[in-house]
């Protein structure tokens, strides 16, 4: 049974040795690490690891980090720090109008990487506090089998319900849209409607209220989404 304290970083690194080098510091860190190595497979690995932080190259086979972050900023909010070879400033900067976080220079010192990655997920956190905090002990996810439990007891999910709670367990406070919700249940979301996801939330809805006591735990916000409190 995972829980949600060590937080997973996804490195995105198609030089094994610095992917390997980063995954050994991170370990070490107490973070959780998983390793990809070409661009076009972060988008699917993303949504079924739902990592808290990515590490990008900017440079990688299949698609280069730009285009990586950029469409991942359409439906994620997962931290990104880019890493860069490349010094020139605009680089830099275009790097972070794509919304990555922060960025950092290669070669670097995995130290350096580390202290990077614990500064912004502090900082991510923070945003969304201290409840997240009371959130993530009550809530835990077993993730081989689908199986969630609030304060211990086991919630009866559908595969998309558990998806959808996973998400608003990383995001608690925060309100996230049907498009968000939508990309982290489904594999293909262009085959869904709103109504689906409607229906899938709803029932997700109940059983959380069951479990806790008749207390509502999602709450919608008119026009924009729904939130986990
Ligand atoms: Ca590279």
């Amino acid at each position: 049974m995972s829980n949600l304290i060590e937080p997973l970083v996804l490195v995105v690194e198609d030089e094994p040795k610095i992917a390997a080098l980063l995954a050994d510091y991170l370990r070490h860190s107490a973070l959780r690490c998983e390793c990809v190595a070409d661009g076009s497979s972060v988008d699917a690995a993303v949504r079924a690891l739902q990592p808290d932080l990515i590490l990008l190259d900017l440079m990688l086979p299949g698609k280069d980090g730009l285009t990586v972050c950029r469409e991942l900023r359409r439906w994620s909010e997962v931290p990104i720090i880019m890493l860069t070879a490349r010094v020139e400033d605009i680089d830099r900067l275009l790097g972070l109008e794509l919304g990555a976080d922060d960025y950092v220079c290669k070669p670097f010192n995995p130290r350096e990487v580390v202290a990077r990655v614990r500064a912004v997920l502090r900082r991510t956190h923070r945003q969304y506090g201290a409840s997240a905090d009371r959130a993530t002990s009550a809530l835990q996810f077993d993730d081989d089998r689908f199986e969630a439990r609030l304060n211990g007891q086991v919630l009866t999910l559908t595969p998309v319900e558990f998806r959808l709670l996973r998400t608003f367990a990383q995001r608690v406070g925060h309100v996230l849209s049907r498009d968000r919700l939508l990309a982290a249940a489904y594999e293909d979301h262009r085959v869904v409607s709103d109504r689906t996801i409607d229906s899938h939330l709803r029932n997700l809805r109940r059983k959380l209220c069951d479990a806790n006591g008749g207390v509502d735990l999602i709450h919608s916000v008119y026009g924009i989404g729904f939130r986990l409190e």
